[in-house]
Parts: C-alpha cells; structure tokens; sequence
C-alpha cells in the first residue's frame, strides 16, 4: 500500500495505474495458495462424488456437504475472528470464491450461505446480533438464505410488498409477506428478509429464523440448472420477528441491499473463474483424446482457436479480479482510520469499488457463457450428453447472468455509477471527456518508433479510453438529464469500460509478471489478441454511439476520430492463439 497511488471507483477511465500498484495472482502467499488448495480437496473429496445425487434434488445430502465444509473452516474465511473466522482479506476470500466456483451447485449453495446469508450480519449487526449468529454460521452450524426478490419485485427490488408492523407492545414487528427465488430456502436456518414497515417507502432489513411460526418453506423449483442448490419461495405469515432482529436502521435495507449486491456481484466475478478453468481443462482433456479424420481433433486450427480464446478471456478477467480485490483490500485500510465498526469498514470499501464490481459481474458471467458453451461445442455430440461434466457446466453457468442483479441492471450501472461518482466530484471525468471532444485528434497517440513493448500496449489502451471519454461528453451535451433513459448509449459506453479495464489490468499483470520472472512471451501473445480484439470491440461500441448522438455535420468527423483512436497494430493472431492453445495442448490441463 505504501507510495500506491489507489485509484478511485471507475478512475481507471482517466487515470493510469503503474504495475507495481497492481496485485496479480502470481502474487499469492503460501496461506492463500494453502486455502486454495484445501478448498479443491474439499470439491474432489465430497462435492464431485456426490454431485449427480445433489443434482436428483437429495437436499439432505447438499446440506451435509456444507455442514462439512463449515466443520473444515471455509464457511469462516470472511469472517472476522472474534466471530469465530478467520478475517481474511479481501483477496483470499476471492480466491476462495473462485476455487468454489468449480463445485457446481454446491458453489451456487456455499456463496448464497457465506455470502449474501452470513455477510449483513457481520457488516450491519450490531454486537448482540453478531455474537448470537455470526459465529454459529461461521462454522455452519446454521445455514443462512437472503430474501430480496418477490413476485413483482425483481430488478425492482425497492418495490416489494412484504410488510412489517410494529406490535402495539413495540415488541415485535409482524412480518407478512412472500419471497420468490430463495437460495438455500429448502434448509436455511436464517433468513435476512427485506421488508416496508408500515407505510415506509423505503425498505427495512431483519433476521428471521425459518423455525419461527408463520415461515412456510415452498417446494423447491425445477431449474434449468445448478440443479443441486435449493431454490423456493417464502411466505411470512404473521411471524412475530423481535424488534432486536432489525438488521442496521428503520429504512436502512435498501441501501444493506445494496451494499450487499455489490459485495455479491464482485465475488460471483471471481467465483466463474474457477468454473472456467475446470470447463477449460474439461475441453483440452477431451481434443488430446477425440480423433477424427485420423488425428487428434486438437490439432485443429478452429479447435485451437477456441482454446486458446478461451485462455485469452480468463485471463483478462482474472486479472481484472484479483486488481480490484486488492485495491479494496488497500481502501478497506484506508477507512478503518476512518470509521470505527471494522464490519462497516469493511463493506464500504466494497461498495467504493461499486463500478468494478457491476463491471466484472457482466464480464465474469459473460466470460464463463462463453467457455462453457465452446467446451460444449469442443465435446460435439458427446457435448450433449448428461455423462459428461460440460454438460452441466453449461447449464449452470447461465444463472450469472441473471442473479446478483441482471447483467442489463449491472451493464447500466458501470457507466451510470461512474458518471455519478464523477459528479459527486470523486475524479475529473468530465473536464478530460469535454478535452477530447474538443480536440479529438490533437489527442491521439501515434505509435513512436522506440516506445518499449509494454508503453505501446498502454498508448493502445490510453486511446481506448478516449474512445469512451469521447462518447461520455458526446451523449451527455446532447441527451443532458434524458441520457439515463438512452439505455443503448449507456451500454455502448459500459461495453468500451469492459474491454478497457480488463485490457489494462491484463497489460500491468503481463508488465509485473515480466518484472518479476523475466521475458513471458506467452503472456505477451495473450496481451496482444486481447488489445488487439478490444481495439475492434470498441471501434464498433463507439461508432454505435456516435451514431446515436451526433448531428449530421458531426458525425463524419466524429467516426474518423474513433477509426483512429481504435486502430490495432497489426499482430499475427492465427500465431498467437496456436502458441497460447499449444501450451494448454502439452499440459492437457489448465495451468497458467
Ligand atoms: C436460481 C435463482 C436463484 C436466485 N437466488 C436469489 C436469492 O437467493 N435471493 C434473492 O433475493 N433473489 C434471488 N434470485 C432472484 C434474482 O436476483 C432475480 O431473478 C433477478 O434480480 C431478476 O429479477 P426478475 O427475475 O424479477 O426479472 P425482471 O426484473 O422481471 O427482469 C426481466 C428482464 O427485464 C430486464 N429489465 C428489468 N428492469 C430493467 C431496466 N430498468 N432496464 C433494462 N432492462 C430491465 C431484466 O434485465 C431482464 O432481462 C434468484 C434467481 C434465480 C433464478
């Protein structure tokens, strides 16, 4: 942390980050690297033997499975230690989050408990409330559920209609209502249920436990897939719910949802990367033993291709992940100095980074999409069979985009949230837009003969970045206030924001890397596909753009300014991708 220049929410846009700022997963400790390790055992002792029985709906045996991997300690690993965890940082909890995230429904079913179950209670209890649950979810004694989503609730969480009345007595307040969508309903013990009270028009928050009279559990749903994890609705009927189980403030649970959808959107973009390697690994394994025609199918180039982008895309996102993690890591300590309750601290810091974390939920669910569905066409016809592991990974994979907020509701907040923070007067987002607009091609960044590799990547992606600045002041002059509503335009700018962040955090790990194990040229074929794609990304996100705000006598001007601005160097990619897939080949796993 020391001499970081830390980087606020949605900066990166006209700020740079230097390589030595940045934390890379090369950068693991032994601890970290050890947790990892123990979370995989875990996944190969109890969750893969058993996972075609959790998946016939045996919820007995899910809930054994979590109860045992509460007894090893990893239902504690974000919880602090005077809670009976273990306080990791905010980087291990990713990486744990992660190594999960190849466990299939058992991911599903172990993020919703250690999560968005457990997490309101550390962050926003108060001392009483912490002691009387905390610890016991820490080791899975209990098994906790978040109830947010209702019928006519869904993107629109703040319109519920569950309700809270106070008792005349001032003792309890009288919880009714319905929930839809539940995970972990079948068996939770503890809900944090968001409710109106009274007349309220924002939302309040409270624990409830499942054994209370009045909660009645629905049947289970049948789901496309994370067939394993238990989803259901639930109906409050008149439960009596002690004042004290407020969670945080009267009104306060709108913002505690909030809060914890950020914490639960960054740590899904972490846990698709571990679905990813297994899906990756699933993929290779199966062209090093598929002949067709007489050889191995992964001699293919079209096979090659879709190894090697499945590689690319990981990477990219990974290291979008782990750059962030820290970064909240590094925030959390600032505002501990700051802010008394650590467990407040604590989600603040999440909730800084609010733009990333919408950001790698859309990229991290989109990544995984994409892997999962190449593995399923790698595997051809015996991609479609339920024998094989891919064939899950496929279904299962299609929930991230819908949960932890749509990647609609995420794609609008990235460029939203940013604008807003800027505003707020957090970074000069507006005078650097207003400045490339201005003189767009004063700004461009030719290539100079004798820039080393890794400042002409950057010069690359400084001009991706002006493609989005551009775009930012061209929709904002002319749409003004009305811009919210041009939810195309908004994710024209979002999409450039993907690309741009993750191409940067790939650039500065590649450029640490280097310094800190010598010349990688594989990373450096990886780098190169990706800014070389992005280029092409945001060219065609940008004119979209341009196109939907220009005038007439502009938009000439304006689509030249971009041509420019996204220009690619020419790299031979049909190289690279073979280099990058022949690596995977030789080590018929995923590795990197
Ligand atoms: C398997 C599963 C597990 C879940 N687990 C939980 C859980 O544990 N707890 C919980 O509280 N909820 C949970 N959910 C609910 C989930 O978070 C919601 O399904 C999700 O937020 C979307 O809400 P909805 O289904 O009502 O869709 P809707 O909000 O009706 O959306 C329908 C479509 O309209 C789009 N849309 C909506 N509003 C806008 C807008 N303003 N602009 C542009 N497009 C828009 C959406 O992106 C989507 O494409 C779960 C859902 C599933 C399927």
């Amino acid at each position: 942390m020391e001499n970081k220049k830390l980087l606020r929410s949605g900066e990166f846009l006209v700020s740079e980050a230097a390589a030595s700022d940045v934390f890379i997963s090369e950068e693991f400790n032994e601890e970290q690297l050890m947790i990892a390790q123990t979370c995989r055992d875990f996944l190969v002792a109890e969750v893969y033997p058993n996972i075609s029985l959790v998946e016939k709906g045996d919820r007995d045996l899910m809930k054994n499975i979590l109860k045992k991997s509460g007894e090893l300690g990893l239902m504690g690993i974000a919880v602090p230690e005077e809670y009976g965890g273990f306080g990791q940082s905010f980087v291990t909890q990713m990486l744990t989050a992660e190594t999960i995230g190849a466990g299939y429904s058992f991911s599903v079913a172990f993020m919703a408990h250690c999560g968005i179950g457990t997490m309101p209670i550390v962050y926003y209890g108060n001392e009483e409330q912490r002691q009387k649950y905390v610890p016991r979810l820490a080791t899975g004694e209990l098994l906790g559920a978040y109830c947010l989503t209702e019928p006519g609730a869904g993107s629109d969480a703040n319109s519920g209609k569950t309700n809270a009345r106070l008792s005349e007595d001032g003792k309890y307040y009288i919880l009714n209502g319905q929930k839809m969508w539940i995970t972990n309903a079948g068996f939770a013990d503890t809900f944090i249920v968001f409710a109106k009270v009274e007349n309220d028009r924002v939302l309040s928050a409270f624990i409830v436990e499942s054994k209370w009279p009045g909660v009645v559990v629905g049947p289970d749903e049948h789901k496309m897939g994370i067939k394993g994890s238990s989803t259901a609705q639930i109906f409050f009927n008149d439960v009596k719910v002690p004042a004290e189980n407020m969670l945080g403030k009267r009104g306060e649970g709108f913002r505690i949802a909030l809060s914890i959808l950020h914490m639960g959107r960054i740590k899904l973009g972490a846990n698709v990367l571990g679905a990813a390697k297994k899906a990756i690994t699933d993929s290779v394994r199966y062209a090093n033993e598929r002949k067709q025609f007489g050889v191995l199918i992964s001699t293919f180039g079209a096979i090659k291709y879709k190894l090697a982008e499945q590689v690319i895309r990981l990477l990219a996102t990974e290291s979008a992940v782990y750059r962030v993690s820290k970064d909240i890591d590094d925030m959390k300590e600032i505002l501990e100095s700051e802010i008394s309750d650590k467990g407040r601290a604590a989600i603040e810091a999440i909730s800084h980074y609010a733009v990333e974390a919408a950001l790698l939920k859309v990229a991290g669910s989109e990544l995984l999409d994409y892997v999962v569905d190449e593995a399923v066409q790698i595997h051809g016809g015996m991609g479609y069979s339920a024998e094989m592991d891919v064939e899950r990974s496929y279904r299962d994979s299609r929930i991230n985009r819908i949960f932890e907020g749509t990647n609609e509701i995420n794609r609008l907040l990235v460029s939203d949230t940013a604008m807003k923070r800027a505003m707020k007067g957090e970074f000069d987002l507006f005078g650097q837009a207003e400045k490339v607009f201005n003189d767009p091609s004063g700004l461009y960044e030719e290539y100079r003969q004798g820039n080393d590799y890794f400042e002409n990547k950057k010069r690359i992606i400084r001009n991706l970045k002006k493609a989005a600045l551009l775009c930012i002041h061209g929709a904002t002059k002319k749409f003004e206030k009305g811009l919210v509503k041009e939810q195309e335009v908004l994710n024209n700018i979002t999409d450039i924001m993907i690309d741009v962040y993750q191409a940067e955090s790939l650039a500065l790990r590649t450029e640490k890397r280097e310094n800190m194990k010598g010349h990688d040229p594989l990373f450096r074929d990886v780098l190169d596909v990706f800014v070389y794609d992005s280029a092409f990304r945001v060219r065609k996100s940008a004119c979209d753009a341009v196109c939907s705000f220009a005038d007439t006598d502009n938009t000439e001007k304006l689509l030249k300014v971009i041509d420019k601005l996204t220009t690619a160097e020419c790299i031979n990619v049909k190289e690279a991708r073979r280099r990058i897939a022949d690596k995977l080949i030789a080590e018929n796993e995923y590795r990197l």
